[in-house]
């Protein structure tokens, strides 16, 4: 029996056949907004299930008790809300119960919206409560501002799908992901969030992880991220090393999360868990400062949010880990919950640190990342500081 989707049911709004069809025809004459590939991202998770139980962009009720109760309008849990802003002009063009054509920058039709809301709304608010912050150095928050004014809510359904560009292969919608679960004979899963290479301490987490559960499911974001993130290809490189050497074959399964990250750290945190539950996934791995950005979050944030919910509202179990790192001591990683010893035996190295070390050409000591992932990342930095 695998777990339940949340809602209770997968979601899929993908058009095929003659649906599809007559769905692309009546496109053609359709009023048209375009997407951008946050928006992109958000509709095809919405169609194949990723984001059930939602099957459109949030309508102002839901909207209004994802952003002030983490609750849509029918009390399920859901912390993030999904939406698509349009400029004040655009949405005067509209009116509700109007079917409108989705398309890409290119003007080729992604899929169709039925207008069942349009609505303002208080960016300040949304930024306040769903990113504790209303800085708009803050990229989330950056992203909320300039979203459109209006917000136009309803069912979408999905005619075409965004080909990506690199290892379209680790692109799974959730039936397939709870396909495979099935097929491997996996009860507990565990799933991993990550916007990152993995590191010494992420393998750590994972690891421990999968010590009490059948499989470790690695699920690293690969949608739109900050300017300074490392790209999606160059973390595949190094996840595809990383697993080859290190990782038991028959117990780990990579696949990307295409979505975009937000940087909301605890409420993210809920979402993350969510999605990945509908993915399949059993258990998931919360640590330190989870899809958290700067200082905006304290160390445990993402883990106290969910003693807000009764477990049965999430259906999917977050397993919390410590900060870890390695302890020179000890000889293993560890956390201040397993090592007694002071910091000077711990190896920690901060973000900038890192990069700086990596833009330098200098690999990072083997206790913090694996030289196979140290070697992929000297190298992409190396050739940025070539590139300017
Ligand atoms: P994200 O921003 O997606 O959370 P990270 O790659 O920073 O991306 O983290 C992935 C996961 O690993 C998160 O759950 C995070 O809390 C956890 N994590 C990262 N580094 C550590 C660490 N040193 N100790 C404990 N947990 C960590």
């Amino acid at each position: 029996m695998s777990i339940a989707p949340h809602g209770g049911k997968l979601v899929n709004q993908v058009l095929t056949g003659r649906e599809r069809e007559r769905a692309l025809e009546r496109a053609g004459s359709l009023k048209r907004i375009v997407l951008d590939s946050w928006a992109r991202s958000d509709l095809e998770l919405i169609a194949t299930g990723g984001f059930s139980p939602l099957t459109g962009f949030l309508k102002r009720e839901d909207y209004l008790g994802v952003v002030n109760d983490m609750r849509l309008a029918d009390g399920t849990v859901w912390s993030i809300p999904i939406v698509l802003g349009v400029s004040p002009e655009e949405a005067r063009g509209l009116k509700v119960g109007e079917e409108v054509a989705l398309v890409n920058e290119q003007g080729e039709i992604l899929g169709l919206l039925y207008v069942e809301d349009k609505y303002e709304y208080d960016k300040e608010i949304e930024a306040q409560l769903v990113y504790r912050t209303t800085d708009d150095a803050h990229p989330g928050v950056n992203k909320l501002y300039a979203r459109g004014d209006v917000l136009l809510g309803g069912e979408i359904e999905l005619i075409n799908r965004t080909k990506p560009e690199k290892f379209p292969e680790l692109y799974l919608d959730p039936a397939d992901t709870r396909r495979i679960f099935k097929e491997k004979g996996w009860m507990r899963i565990v799933a991993f969030q990550t916007r990152n290479p993995i590191h010494r301490a992420h393998e750590y987490l994972q690891k421990c992880a999968l010590e009490i559960t059948d499989g470790l499911f690695l699920n690293p974001l690969v949608g739109e991220t900050k300017k300074d993130d490392i790209p999606a290809d160059i973390r595949v490189k190094c996840y595809r090393v990383l697993l080859e050497k290190y990782y038991p074959k028959d117990r780990t399964f990579l696949a990307a999360f295409p979505a975009a990250m937000r940087y909301a750290g605890p409420r993210e945190a809920v979402f993350h868990a969510l999605v990945r539950k509908n993915y399949g996934a059993t258990h998931f791995i919360v640590g330190r400062d989870h899809a958290g950005v700067g200082t905006y979050y304290g160390t445990y944030d993402a883990q106290l949010i969910f003693d807000e919910f009764e477990p049965g509202e999430l259906g999917i179990t977050p397993l919390f880990f410590e900060h870890s790192f390695f302890c020179r001591a000890c000889g293993n990683m560890a956390s201040n919950k397993t090592c007694p010893h002071g910091q000077e035996d711990h190896v920690f190295l901060s973000g900038t640190k890192v990069r700086q070390m990596l833009a330098e050409g200098e690999m990072p000591p083997e206790e913090f990342t694996r030289r196979e992932v140290a070697e992929i990342l000297v190298q992409y930095y190396q050739s940025k500081v070539r590139g300017g």
